[in-house]
């Protein structure tokens, strides 16, 4: 193969996973030229181009060697993951971090008149999924003897065609299962989206974009969950208001110009800061308070 200078991320081209991975990338200041099919997305801001494919593919892309990169699910990644194990292999990918979006957990779930009480009850049970190597090895884990049966799609069906007793398939609201008469009986993998990358991480440029991407993806997840909180307070009520901040950094502290006993506190915080968050900081002596968005961070 014809080496590379370019970094290469394998995304989905169209599915649950689509926007959201295109909206983190663009997040990192990646822009994008569409090619005539649409497969391929040139990187102009930066030498880092798209393929977009079908999610099932991108590990073996990256396995392969024709993308540094891919975002997928987690469930996607651990099926392939686990099946190239139970076939004596080494996956040549792995999860480099998690994203934050497409979360979801792949389920064994029963019509809502069987029964469910501890993994036993599934024995004896067919059970079709499309996930055979992780609903075998959890299976296997659990001491159940049931039997997989697989399927390319439309497992919550089977049930009612009679194909299978039970399904093991990804559940995010419960509604399609609800709408099959379905019960979730239990998780077996909580999932979301992640960045996927070689075992082998790239050398030389490629590696280098590849950092760069990362502490910037870093950034984006840090930045969708941070405020920035402005408010002043009494010298003396500093630590009490500091210690209200929710996951708040160590504040900085200014002081304000002709208030000797006043200072001004800034902070960044992660997660979500309740009107309950500022009712209770008053009551400790906070005034003038502010929480604002944070638009980019870099550390
Ligand atoms: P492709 O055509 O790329 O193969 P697909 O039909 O296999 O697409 P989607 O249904 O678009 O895949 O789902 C992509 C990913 O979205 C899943 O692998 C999973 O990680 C995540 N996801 C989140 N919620 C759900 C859900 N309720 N059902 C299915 N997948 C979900
Ligand atoms: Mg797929």
């Amino acid at each position: 193969m014809k080496p590379r200078d370019r970094l290469r991320i394998a995304v989905q081209k169209s599915g649950r996973l689509s926007d959201a991975s295109q909206d983190l990338l663009s997040r990192c200041g990646l822009r994008f030229r569409h090619s005539r099919d649409k497969l391929f997305c040139f990187g102009e801001s930066l030498a880092i181009d798209l393929l977009l494919v079908r999610d099932d593919d991108i590990p073996g892309l990256i396995a392969d060697g024709v993308c540094d990169l891919g975002i997928v699910g987690r469930n996607v990644l651990a099926e392939q993951e686990c099946a190239a194990q139970l076939r004596g292999e080494t996956p040549a990918f792995e999860e480099l971090r998690s994203l934050g979006f497409g979360r979801c957990r792949l389920s064994i779930a029963l019509p809502q008149e069987l029964d469910y009480d501890g993994a036993s009850s599934l024995d004896g049970l067919r059970i079709a999924t499309t996930y055979p190597a992780l609903t075998t090895q959890w299976l296997k884990s659990e001491g159940v003897d049931a039997k997989v049966v697989v399927l390319s799609g439309s497992v919550e069906i089977a049930p009612k065609l009679g194909t299978a007793d039970a399904i093991c398939d990804l559940v995010s609201t419960g509604a399609t299962l609800q709408a099959n008469q379905l019960r979730e009986a239990i998780g077996i993998l909580e999932s979301e989206a992640v960045l996927a990358g070689s075992t082998t991480a790239p050398k030389g440029e490629r590696g280098e974009l590849m950092e760069l991407l990362l502490r910037r993806i870093e950034g984006v997840i840090q930045v969708r969950e941070s405020k920035l909180v402005l408010l002043h307070a009494p010298r003396a009520s500093v630590d009490g208001i500091a210690r209200l901040l929710p996951n708040g950094q160590r504040p900085t502290i200014t002081s304000i110009e002709g208030s000797p006993d006043e200072v001004a506190l800034q902070a960044v915080c992660h997660g979500t800061i309740t009107w309950q968050h500022l009712e209770d900081m008053k009551r400790a002596g906070a005034s003038a308070m502010l929480v604002l968005p944070v638009e980019k961070m870099l550390a």
